[in-house]
């Protein structure tokens, strides 16, 4: 029997790596995101793959649409095996000029999305005694940086919820494990170079070197396949001890 993987933020980024990657290993996709061309991302993995694909363009910001989306992923392809929190935004500022609404929108998202989703799944989980929750929260989620109050907040909070979750799923054969990745190339990504290039008063250029990647060891971008390889082993039947863990690949980042 295939499983079915509720993957949030698949029409971007390293959301639809991850998708991607389960449908070629046989999982059924339900692929969500806000990206207007998300019908047509959906179709593709289901051509290319030949799985069965469900679509969503659920905004995370709203708990009742959250909850909808796991609904919906049930009614669609019958089962949910694993849930990939994934979908995030960024905002970047010095706190003197950070907006609330924007502190709130990535509360929201990046981490009070990964409770209401988790929680909405819990119950079929349970009842098949599997589940594996995997959520992406970020080298943030460990270190901080200047003028990213908001996410890295959010990003600390999703692995405090990973180990909460980790034990509490523990008699019942759910995992929940965080994925803490380095600086990845993706639309995110190029939308705060220009933001830290104001903030830092430096050119797009001097950012991604003295910026982004300095910080880590290995000067260069996270290939996205490794996330996705990473978040496959945890999917696993036989990755049931594996539990409550952050996995960091953040090219040497927290090393030091
Ligand atoms: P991305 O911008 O390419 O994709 C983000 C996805 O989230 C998109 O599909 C978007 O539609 C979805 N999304 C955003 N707001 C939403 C909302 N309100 N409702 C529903 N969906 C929404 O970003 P990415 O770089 O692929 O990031 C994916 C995850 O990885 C995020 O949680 C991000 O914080 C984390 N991360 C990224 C990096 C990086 O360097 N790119 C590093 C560490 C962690």
């Amino acid at each position: 029997m295939n499983k079915v993987a509720l993957i949030t933020g698949s029409t971007s980024g390293i959301g639809l790596g991850i998708a991607k990657h389960f449908a070629k290993k046989g999982y059924h996709i339900m692929c969500h995101g806000l990206e207007a061309n998300g019908p047509e991302i959906a179709e593709d993995i289901k051509k290319n793959y030949n799985v069965n694909v469900g679509f969503s363009n659920a905004n995370l910001i709203n708990a009742n649409e959250v909850e909808q989306l796991v609904e919906n992923t049930i009614k669609t392809l019958g089962r949910i095996d694993v849930l990939v929190n994934n979908a995030g935004i960024q905002y970047v500022a010095p706190i003197d000029e950070f907006p609330n609404s924007k502190y709130e929108a990535i509360i929201a998202i990046n981490m009070n999305a990964s409770f209401y989703a988790s929680k909405a799944a819990w119950k079929y989980m349970k009842k098949q005694s599997f589940g594996r929750i995997i959520n992406i929260s970020s080298v943030h989620g460990l270190r901080a940086s200047e003028y990213k109050t908001a996410y890295v907040t959010a990003k600390h909070g999703v692995i405090g919820m990973t180990k909460v979750l980790g034990l509490e799923g523990a008699p019942y054969n759910i995992t929940c494990n965080a994925i803490c990745p380095g600086y990845v190339r993706t639309p995110l990504v190029e939308k705060q170079i220009p933001d830290q290039a104001k903030s830092h008063n430096m050119s797009e250029e001097e950012v991604i070197t003295n910026v982004m990647l300095k910080k880590q060891a290995v000067k260069s971008f996270v290939p996205i396949e490794s996330l996705a390889d990473m978040a496959l082993l945890l999917a696993k039947e036989t990755s049931s001890t594996i539990t409550g863990s952050e996995f960091v690949l953040d090219g040497g980042w927290t090393a030091q």
